[in-house]
């Protein structure tokens, strides 16, 4: 166990970040909307799912591990949430019994009455904020840095509950979109540069928020706004709306990352549809890095929208060379290597009267460790294809990501490790490239500026965090992590 990380269960596994997030205020049956809300979110994580609600006298809270429709098909879960206002929270958490003490919405009873949270984003000082409040006596029930929230709101000196949840942010570096229940309606905020998503929607009289318009879609409530970065926005029991700048107005810096990979296509984000700026992608590759080929192939599903569009552009014909088993979940979220392994090969098979004898264009949209790429290579050769070249839609992830979207420590990040022949090399692909950080901008619709003030997060490509990275600067102190990874070539 790692004593100077708090945020480390006792069996040593760290939580993960990976959220999705939905509230409604104002509707009858608030907790099965809630539900149905977060299946559409069911995405951005899968390990754990947890809805709270209010009838105007008490919080009622279930939670518990696995898929939404694993907790909350049945008419008896959701007859243990009434109320006309509920929010719920989709999680990849850690595993293990321990796990449900973590799940979300998180209540604590306060000086004002209950407070239920639902957090999307990492808190990037976290570990120091919740030593200091340890030192102070907090007694904390989890190990999520969400909880740091409540404990800052908790020991606030301001009278009202706003005031005390501005106070506590203020205090908070790193990512966060929030849903927030008080006994007086909800809050809803994001950070000040509206690193993770959140988007606002009406369903009648309801007020509806979420982390993506999917999710409003999926309920049939109307997209009416994003949350702006460093809003916060109460909305009273009887549904009147207020819009609060808490945080003055720096320039937003949205998470890129969310079109690369993690939103779902049919969702518009930052005004832009997911899917279009997929396949934008997908076409700046063909210009980017053309290659002769008899077929472009996607690596279902995360590359398929860029595929069409490398194969519109390339004039190459577009072919589901593998076939994807819809019963299996994310490659990537599962807890470890071996579970990872034999979970790409359940999940992908070749189709092998396709491919064989032919040279074909593998596109995906990231490489992490290189376990899928190295996984699917192989595949197609075993299937006889004559060349595999593979293509990328986005630029090489050389860094971790501290916002909210679960990446692995930098050493084993593969474009950390090496150039990109050795890539290649390692996934035994007979070429190898990437989108550049350019044209990942173009095909989101804005010229990357080099003024030092990019208009996204797009840590993951190039490193460069735009907050304060306080935990990490501190365990890297500690000698505790492997930043300076060298380059294999
Ligand atoms: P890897 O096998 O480790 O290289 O992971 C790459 C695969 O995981 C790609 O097919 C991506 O679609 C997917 N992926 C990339 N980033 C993430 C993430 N943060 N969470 C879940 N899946 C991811």
């Amino acid at each position: 166990m790692n004593l100077t990380d708090p945020f480390r269960d006792a069996d040593g596994d760290k939580l993960r970040e990976e959220c999705g997030i939905f509230g409604v205020l104002g509707a009858r049956d608030a907790a099965a909307l809630t539900a149905l809300g977060l299946h559409a979110l069911q995405h951005r994580g899968q390990e754990a799912v947890g809805i709270t609600s209010f009838d105007g006298q008490e919080f009622y809270s279930r939670k518990g591990i696995g898929h939404v429709a694993q907790n909350f098909s049945s008419g008896s879960a959701i007859a243990e949430l009434p109320g006309m206002m509920a929010a719920g929270h989709v999680r990849y958490s850690t595993t293990g019994g321990s796990g449900l003490r973590n799940v979300q919405p998180l209540f604590a009873d306060l000086a004002s009455g209950g407070f239920a949270i639902a957090h999307n984003g990492n808190i990037s000082n976290a570990t120091t904020l919740k030593r200091d409040l340890v030192n102070k006596g907090a007694i904390f029930q989890s190990t999520s840095d969400t909880e740091v929230i409540i404990h800052l709101v908790a020991t606030s000196r301001y009278p009202t509950l706003p005031d005390r949840f501005v106070d506590a942010l203020r205090l908070v570096e790193g990512a966060y979109s929030l849903i927030c229940m008080t006994p007086l309606g909800m809050i809803a905020c994001r950070d000040p540069l509206g690193i993770r998503p959140l988007v606002m929607g009406k369903l009648g009289d309801a007020v509806v928020f979420a982390s993506e318009t999917v999710a409003l879609d999926v309920v049939g409530a109307e997209f009416v706004r994003e949350v702006e970065p460093g809003e916060m926005i109460q909305v009273d029991l009887d549904g009147q709306i207020s819009s609060h700048r808490p945080f003055g107005s720096p320039a937003a810096r949205p998470c890129i990352f969310e079109h690369v990979y993690f939103s779902r296509p049919d969702s518009i984000l930052n005004g832009h549809s997911v899917y279009e700026v997929r396949k934008a992608i997908g076409a700046q590759l063909a210009i980017e890095a053309g290659v002769d080929a008899d077929l472009v192939i996607p690596v279902p599903d995360s590359g398929t929208p860029a595929a069409l569009g490398y194969a519109r552009e390339s004039g190459i014909p577009f072919e589901l060379g593998i076939i994807r088993s819809h019963y299996v979940g994310r490659t990537f979220i599962q807890p470890s290597d071996g579970a990872r392994n034999a979970d790409v090969k359940r999940k992908h098979n070749a189709n092998r009267a396709l491919v064989e004898g032919k040279r074909i264009v593998l596109i995906d949209d990231s490489i992490v460790r290189g376990t899928t790429s190295l996984k699917i290579v192989q595949m197609m050769r075993d299937a006889g294809a004559r060349e595999v070249h593979f293509r990328v839609a986005s630029p090489p992830t050389e860094h971790s990501c501290f916002y909210g979207v679960d990446t692995p420590e930098r050493s084993k990040l593969l474009a950390a490790r090496m150039d990109i022949e050795a890539m290649a090399r390692f996934i035994q692909a007979d070429s190898l490239a990437f989108v550049s950080i350019d044209g990942l901008y173009r095909a989101v619709g804005e010229a990357r500026r080099n003024d030092g003030c990019p208009q996204y997060c797009d840590a993951c490509f190039t490193g460069d965090y735009p907050t304060a990275l306080t935990d990490l600067a501190e365990r890297n102190a500690h000698g505790q992590l492997d930043l300076a990874v060298n380059k294999v070539a």
